[in-house]
């Protein structure tokens, strides 16, 4: 089950209706993976990180205005210097309605065996690994790097051990990489106690590599999923839960489908984003940046940059376009924006 409550006030509302109640931070765009469909190969970052001073006082100011949950990415999280003080900092923040932030991760995992322990005592609530394959030639074929999906595994089950639950496990799918996969995580959600969740490729990877065929569209996993076991439908968590959820009719175990191009969630979107060099981002697929940090620097006082917040707030995108003719890739790719 999800922690979020999405009850509490914010004065973060768009022109569409809309309350914006999480906020994922990217602390770095740096990655110690080079997954075939995300980055181009290449391995620096290509942006500066602001210092966790400087990221806790712009924080402060979202959750003055509404945020209530919290989502730490990247590049790689686990990569970041000062991580647990930045979390153990977090972790002292309220929302409006005095409750503790619920503080999230996605994580690649690769480091989290060490990591799972110190940053539940933190104050971290719960984490997301990325795993794109369940059989590790596969899987290392995908990160290019050797011995990562042990590592990954064992960093699944310390976060287990650690209690960051519920641990979810996402994975990417792409036609003809890592589609034979499928089966395999069905019966490793149910042997592992993860909820496995499979997102749609979108167009955000750095190279040229997205086309429709590539996408294996929802309907055609449900039926596929069908095969391993009967699946039973689970009600969504909250209205701004992404994912179509499954349980197994007999077992443990679930299953989350993430459509963002087949069956788009647009319209309950209740997410924006905080680029590790301190920009807002309203939208994965946005052309343009705005740059909180800059104006910290230039001086503005806390309650100047929550309006400059509120205002950029209002003007986030109705919905992305892919796959629609004229679609334009967003001014960053999704390892320099945060996932
Ligand atoms: N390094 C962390 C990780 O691996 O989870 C956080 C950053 S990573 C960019 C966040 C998530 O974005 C990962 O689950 C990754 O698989 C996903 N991702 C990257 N490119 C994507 C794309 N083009 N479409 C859908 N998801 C993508």
């Amino acid at each position: 089950m999800s922690s979020t409550v999405h009850t509490a006030p914010s004065r973060l509302r768009d022109s569409h209706g809309r309350v914006i109640h999480d906020l994922r931070v990217s602390i770095t765009d740096r990655c110690n993976y080079r997954c075939v469909y995300c980055r181009d190969g290449e391995d620096g970052a290509k942006y500066s990180e602001l210092s966790n001073e400087e990221y806790l006082r712009l924080i402060r100011v979202f959750v003055s205005l509404g945020i209530s949950k919290i989502r730490l990415t990247g590049g790689e999280p686990l990569l970041r210097k000062g991580l647990l003080e930045l979390v153990t900092a977090l972790a002292e923040l309220r929302t409006l309605t005095g409750e503790p932030l619920d503080i999230a991760m996605t994580t690649n995992g690769h480091l989290l065996d060490g990591l799972a322990a110190p940053l539940k005592q933190a104050g971290l609530g719960r984490v997301t690994v990325s795993m794109d394959a369940v059989d590790a030639a596969v899987f290392e074929e995908i990160t290019r790097v050797p011995k990562s999906f042990e590592r990954v595994l064992a960093g699944i089950r310390a976060a287990q051990s650690a209690g960051l639950n519920p641990v979810k496990v996402n994975c990417v799918l792409l036609r003809g990489f890592n589609d034979n996969q499928i089966e395999g995580f069905a019966r490793f959600a149910q042997e592992e106690g993860v909820i496995v969740r499979f997102i749609e490729f979108m167009p955000l990877e750095e190279g040229r590599l997205w086309t429709p065929d590539l996408v294996i569209p929802m309907n055609e996993l449900v039926a596929r999923l069908s095969g391993v076991a009967p699946l039973k439908d689970l009600p969504p968590n909250d209205a701004s839960e992404t994912a179509k959820r499954f349980g197994f009719t007999h077992g443990n175990g679930e299953l989350g489908i993430i459509a963002p191009v087949t069956r788009a969630f647009c319209g309950a979107c209740s997410r924006i984003r905080l680029t590790s060099d301190g920009k807002i981002r309203t939208c994965l697929f946005s052309q343009v940046d705005h740059d909180l940090y800059g104006r910290m620097r230039a001086g503005l006082s806390d309650e100047e940059l929550g309006a400059y917040i509120e205002n950029v707030v209002r003007y986030k995108e109705q919905r992305h376009h892919i796959g629609e003719p004229g679609f334009l890739k967003p001014s960053r790719s999704m390892v320099h924006i945060g996932g």
